[in-house]
This record gives structure tokens, sequence and C-alpha cells, in this order.
């Protein structure tokens, strides 16, 4: 394959990519006195408009995307979501709505709001919901905050917030910048939460439990009942991270499960495709207890209408500009209204469905640490390739020459050599199927060739690259003379 240049290596002094006709009135620069304009920046890349688009289309055609084709990334969701969605999203009622717009003219908006509110609050059993946190880490921190708050309001916020060692990495660091200490939980040899570790941790220093379910390994914390007992009995709370609900929605509720806060992440269940950073919103769930601190304002209905409501003196305040992210909730209500409830049933049934298929298809080749069955995604490790010196990460490389995008590796930690796999509900047998061949093709390369997999990939855009590299030795300015080293 040709190395597409830097757009700085095509760049020849006084090409433009635009041509304008002549000015047939005097040009005016008093106009612009007073609005700042960009100097010129040195070195800025100068090309034609045929250049450019080449050269953003070539590149983006090295790019892989779910739109193509099967991506396994463990612990992300990285499904397929209907256009109609995103099509719904771009109504111009919705994109050009102001977000200072008075409330009388924005009343369908916020309706919409409202709903999906209405709606998330049933799906999972929580009494209340925030739509405001545009990330799950967000949302974690807000959901923190309530329980600071809480227990603020008592005299005492408490020292400490346990993490079982199988949760995702945010919780730990949404404590902590919540102002708590860290303490972890181990699990047991199924996987799950161990409830005499629990037990002897959990005393009345200690905030709330956050607890990932189902865990970074894919598996469902069946003594969750047991486990609000313990918490609870200690005027604790319990925290769920409800990112990954595509395992539970319609299935089973949180609320029932005496879960206190949960977040969701619309960005991974709710249908906004997500990677690349965004946009994504991060809605967090409440039972009557923690309401009163919800972030500012509330949509409210009174007199008729709806309207924003900031007379709320135990809210935490403010968490966000305006009201989140307002489109992602449009594609969230029209996801949930047009599956209906059988229709999101039918989405955790498929999710777990395609990854026991994948996890029992692949267990004779592939060492499971944790035999428990698992819901939406499993983890597999690198243990029985390491005989032929073969690493995940030789596995994961190798897959692209598959045409295949790599799982998650190396995560979550209780796992050595890690490959998380989430097929989610919306592939194909077909595609599973070529995906499972893939695998095995591989482990079976790892026993009688392991060199391939040693150097792949071999037919991508970029071979197998220094993985510190940039973060070590940045080189964040092109110049002539080492931009091209740069990119080598
Ligand atoms: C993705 C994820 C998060 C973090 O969500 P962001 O939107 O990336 O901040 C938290 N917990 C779990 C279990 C996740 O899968």
């Amino acid at each position: 394959m040709i190395r597409e240049p830097l757009i700085f290596e095509i760049s020849d002094e006084g090409k433009r990519a635009f041509s304008f006709p002549e000015l047939d009135v005097p040009q005016d620069k008093e106009i612009l006195k007073n609005i700042p304009t960009r100097d010129a920046i040195e070195g800025f890349p100068q090309v034609s408009e045929v250049e450019i688009v080449r050269h953003f289309t070539r590149l983006s055609r090295t790019n892989y995307c779910v739109d193509e084709g099967f991506y396994p990334l463990g612990s992300c969701t990285m499904k397929y979501n209907p256009k109609i969605n995103e099509k719904m999203a771009s109504l111009p009622e919705f994109t050009f709505a102001h977000p200072y717009a008075p409330q009388d003219l924005v009343q369908g908006n916020l309706e919409i709001l409202k709903k999906t509110e209405g709606f998330l609050a049933e799906i999972t059993g929580m009494d209340a919901f925030t739509l405001q946190p545009s990330a799950g880490a967000q949302g974690e921190l807000v959901g923190m905050m309530f329980i600071r708050a809480y227990h603020e309001e008592r005299g005492h916020p408490r020292k400490t917030v346990l993490v079982p060692d199988s949760a995702h990495g945010t919780n730990p660091s949404s404590a902590h910048l919540c102002g708590y200490r860290v303490q972890e939980i181990k699990s047991n040899e199924k996987g799950t939460v161990d409830l005499s570790d629990l037990s002897r941790t959990m005393t009345e220093e200690v905030a709330a439990l956050m607890i990932t379910n189902p865990n970074t390994l894919g598996i469902f914390e069946d003594d969750i009942n047991k486990i609000a007992d313990i918490v609870h009995s200690k005027g604790g709370f319990l925290y769920m991270d409800g990112a990954n609900m595509n395992a539970l929605v319609g299935i089973c509720r949180p609320g029932d499960m005496d879960v206190d806060v949960i977040h969701l992440n619309l960005h991974k269940t709710f249908s906004t495709p997500h990677g690349g950073g965004g946009p994504g919103s991060g809605p967090v769930g409440v039972n009557r207890q923690l309401e009163p601190y919800l972030p500012l304002p509330i949509i409210e209905w009174r007199d008729g209408k709806y309207f924003l409501d900031f007379d709320r003196p135990k809210s935490i305040g403010r968490v966000q500009s305006f009201y989140g992210n307002f489109l992602v909730v449009v594609k969230t209500l029209a996801y949930i209204l047009s599956l209906g409830s059988k229709g999101l049933k039918e989405i955790s049934e498929m999710a777990v469905l395609n990854s026991n298929y994948i996890r029992k298809s692949l267990e004779d080749e592939y060492y499971l640490k944790y035999k428990t069955s698992t819901l939406h995604e499993c983890v597999f490790s690198d243990k029985f390739q390491k005989k032929y010196g073969v690493t995940n990460l030789d596995i994961a490389k190798r897959l692209i020459d598959y045409g295949l995008h790599p799982p998650t590796m190396s995560f979550p930690l209780v796992v050595h050599g890690a490959l998380m796999i989430e097929p989610t509900e919306t592939e194909s047998k077909r595609d599973l199927d070529f995906f499972i061949d893939a695998m095995r093709k591989i482990a079976k390369e790892s026993k009688e060739n392991p060199e391939v997999l040693k150097s792949a990939p071999h037919v991508s855009y970029v071979r197998r690259m220094d993985e510190t590299k940039a973060a070590r030795q940045p080189i964040l300015k092109w110049t002539r003379e080492g931009g091209s080293k740069a990119c080598k």
C-alpha cells in the first residue's frame, strides 16, 4: 500500500482550495477592524481543492468502522444503530433549537426530555432521572455527588467507597474525584463479588459500594440482593454502573434489586454510535431518597406546560451547560419507541445469545479463566497461545489481516492477557461465524506458524506500531526537516 503523505508534504506556496471572483465593490477593511481574525499560521498547508478532497478521502478509506464490519470491543457496546434514529435527530426542529429559546417555544423538545426520563425510569425501575451528564464517567461522578450530599446533610460525608476488582476503571476514579478513599473488594472463583470480603469491609465509614453489573467479566452479580442488604445495613448506598444495560433491558430492573443510583450510557445501549470522542450521554437514575439532589434544572409539568424548575434547595447544582446532549436523547427516544417493550427485551436476549455463542464456539481454543456463563460479553485469555510465544496483542493484530477489528485487550485486569469480546445483538450468525472462524485459524497458526502472528498485521495501512512511542516522544509540530521523519 502506498503511504499517504502528510498534508504538509503536498503543500505548495500560493495554492488555494477555492476561487472567488474579484470584488466589484471597494474593499472595506474597517468592517473587520474589531473582529479578531486569525493571522497567517506559519507553515499552514496550501493545497488545491482536489488535493484536499483526495487526501482526506484516501485517509478515510484506511479507517475501520461499524458500518463496514464487526467490532467486537468488549465493555464498549460498539453496535450498529438504525439510521432512522440519526434521521430523527437531524430534523431541523431539533438541530436548530437554540438553548436560550423561550420555554414556550420548545415545549415539544422539553416533552422529549421528560418522556425519555420516564422511559428510562421504567426500564431501570428507578424513581427519577437526570439526562444532563454527557458521559458515563460524568454520570458516575454526579451519582457519587448525590451520595456525598446525602451523607453530608446528615453530618458526615463518610470516608470510603468500595469498588470490586472487576469494576470498570472509571468507578474508582469517580469515587476518588468525589473526595473518597477507594478500597478494593476481591472477586471469588465465580468472578463475582466475594460476600465475606464485602461484609468484612463494609462499615459505617463506607459511603457506597460501586458495582458494575453485569461486571467487566460479563457476569451477572447473582447475589445482588444480598450485596444490597449488606451495604444498606451500614447506611451505605449501592451505586450500579449500568453502562452495559443491553444485557438487562426488558429482563430485569436495577431498581427492583435495591440499587440506589445507576448511570446508563445512551451512547452504548441506546443508539448513539460512539468512539472517536462523542457526543455521549450518561443519564443518572435515583431512588426517592436521592431525588432531592438531582442537578438543576429539573423539567417539570405545571398548568398545562413544561418548564425548567430551578427551585430545588438540596440540588447539587448545575453539572452541565444547558441540558446535556439533547440530540443523543432524541435518538434514545426514537430507539425506545420504534422497538417497543417487546423489541427492547429482544435486544438483551440477542446480545446474551450472541456472546454465549462465541464463548461456546471458542472455549476449546482459548482459555476461559471464569467458566461462569456470561451475559453480553465474554473474556478469554492468551494462556494457551503463550506456550508458543504468542500474546493477546499478536492475536489482536492478526485479526486485522482477516478483515476484523480486534477485541478489547488486557482488560479487565483480573484476567491476565485478556481478550474481551462483546458481539452485541446486532450481529448476524453469518458475521459471528466469520469472526469465530478467524479466531480458530489464529489459534491454529499460533501452534504451526507463530511467526506470522508476531509480525501481524500484514495487509493493513499501518503495520505493527510502537505502542508507547507517541506518548514518550510526541512530535506535536511539523517542520519540513523533521516532518517526514515523524511519520516513518
Ligand atoms: C464505557 C463504560 C464506562 C465509561 O463511560 P464513558 O462514557 O466512556 O465515560 C463506565 N462503566 C462501564 C462499565 C463502561 O462500559
